[in-house]
């Protein structure tokens, strides 16, 4: 059967249900919530009820705890690496009213901008040069006449584009809802991972919040991945925007998703977002979120995914600053954009050209100091793309990363893409950074694993480039 807007009913958002376990989680104790922490170490994931307990705890000792909790989680199956993207803005053009974001309809303080080949070809060189091999694609909900192409045209565009020694290994899209006819040629394409936020689960509030366009039909958007599974695409990244609704219902309404597609497709999300509203130009929500998230609780927010569910990446986005990004780190998170601009030909613009952005950014370092950060900080910047250019996707790649096995992987492919960015890519002061933290790291592995290490790593320094396992 064809898919239409008018066949795709979602059921699995329990409303109600939700409420239930937020209400019943209201009186915690010490013992309940250390209770939990030990069935969270056991990285099985959580319950709906378990986190619903999570949330409500308060007490700084305890919260400390979690947080340990989640530090543990995130170290046994991820390591230290954070894997390194950056987004490609290719339009702001769009039909929809979305009250929060920059690039709605009815905006006239923003300047539309949708980019040719030529320009997309540009930025993708100009993230090459700057030493990136992942990018996000990201574009407004209205292409120009020839349609749903102009994407296609451009992931070929990015892939096709070479710079130096560099090109870009994995394009991830993320772009409005379609059919299953048009998630399959967006597979054909090969992306990598399809990513879309819901914004918000509550119906009430999306209805508020979506004013006109067709992003005003919930069902249709909720069920995306339910098409695009069906297409064939087995890596999804899903995500809510804070700040719209309240963010513990939006956390357990995310957990009812993953359920959803891990009952009916044997495989959950590959990464979840967690965007907070930020300023946006001709927003007037935006500067003013009706549920704002503070500083506490996105840690909060952070820690508890980590510990629901274990095998989901987490990414944090430049839209937070440099601070908050740092102290999510350790809690869980394990891909970062860096050097971000979210406005199209924003790579190429003058530093005081943006005019276009879809909302304000809130870190606004190079790519080249978010690595010198991060190595300095100890975690090992990846840029690694070896899973997906191997089919290691959707189910596959859950068998792999369930057991911990993954580590086996990516730490040696991460040292070794990390290596290639500091020989090709970096300012002196990274590459000390840099080198030293790889030379560490490599003595530490375990033995079955540094073997490994060191043979990429010396390929690499042997000017071999894009070696991996
Ligand atoms: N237009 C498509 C859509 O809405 O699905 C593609 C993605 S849109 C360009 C990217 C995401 O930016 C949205 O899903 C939304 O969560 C986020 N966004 C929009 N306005 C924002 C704001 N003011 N602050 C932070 N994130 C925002
Ligand atoms: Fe358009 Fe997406 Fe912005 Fe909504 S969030 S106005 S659909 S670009």
């Amino acid at each position: 059967m064809k898919t239409t807007r008018s066949n795709q009913q979602a059921t699995f958002i329990d409303e109600a249900k939700i409420a239930a376990t937020l209400a019943s989680a209201r009186a915690c104790d010490a013992s309940q919530v250390r209770e939990i922490l030990a069935k969270a170490r056991e990285m099985k994931g959580l319950a709906a009820s378990d986190m619903a307990t999570l949330m409500e705890n308060n007490d700084p000792g305890l919260l400390e705890e979690m947080y340990a909790t989640a530090r543990h989680v995130k170290d046994e199956i991820y390591g230290n690496r954070l894997v390194l993207f950056a987004p490609l803005y290719i339009s702001n053009l769009c039909h929809n009213e979305c009250l929060y974001c920059a690039f709605r309809a009815r905006n006239k303080e923003l300047l539309r901008r949708t980019l040719t080949p030529e320009e997309i070809a540009n930025e993708t060189s100009i993230l090459i040069e700057q030493g990136h091999k992942r990018v996000l694609l990201v574009s407004g909900e209205s292409y120009p006449e020839e349609g749903f192409d102009y994407v296609l045209k451009a992931i070929e565009t990015v892939y096709s584009t070479r710079s130096g020694r560099g090109e870009i290994r994995r394009i991830n899209a993320n772009v409005a809802p379609l059919s299953v006819e048009d998630y399959k040629r967006l597979k054909a394409a090969k992306i990598g991972t399809y990513q879309c936020f819901q914004e918000t689960y509550h119906r009430g509030t999306y209805a508020a919040v979506h004013v006109a366009g067709t992003k005003r039909d919930f069902d249709w958007r909720v069920t995306c991945f339910d098409r695009a599974m069906q297409a064939g695409i087995d890596d999804v990244g899903i995500g809510v925007l804070f700040g719209l609704y309240d963010w513990k219902y939006e956390v357990l309404a995310m957990k009812q998703e993953i359920e959803h597609l891990e009952g009916a497709f044997g495989v959950g999300p590959h990464t979840i977002s967690v965007p907070r509203i930020e300023p946006a130009v001709g927003s007037t929500l935006a500067y003013a979120p009706a549920h704002p998230v503070s500083d506490g609780d996105f840690k909060k927010i952070v820690a508890l995914l980590r510990l629901a569910v274990p095998y989901t990446g987490i990414i944090m986005s430049t839209r937070e600053n440099a601070a908050t990004r740092r102290a999510t780190f350790e809690l869980g998170v394990s891909q970062i954009s860096a050097g971000s601009r979210c406005d199209p030909g924003g790579y190429a613009a003058s530093a005081d050209g943006h005019n276009s952005e879809q909302f304000q950014l809130g870190d606004h370092r190079s790519l080249d100091e978010v690595v010198r950060d991060v190595a300095a900080l100890g975690y090992t910047p990846s840029f690694c793309t070896a899973c997906y250019r191997l089919g290691r996707t959707g189910a596959d790649f859950m068998d792999l990363a369930k057991p911990g096995l993954i580590k086996h992987h990516c730490a040696p492919n991460a040292l070794s893409s990390c290596m290639e960015y500091l020989l090709d890519y970096a300012k002196p002061e990274t590459r000390k950074v840099g080198e030293s933290l790889v030379a560490r790291e490599l003595e530490t592995m375990e033995p079955s694993v540094q073997e490994i290490g060191r043979r990429l790593v010396t390929e690499v320094q042997e000017d071999k480039r894009d070696v991996y396992v």
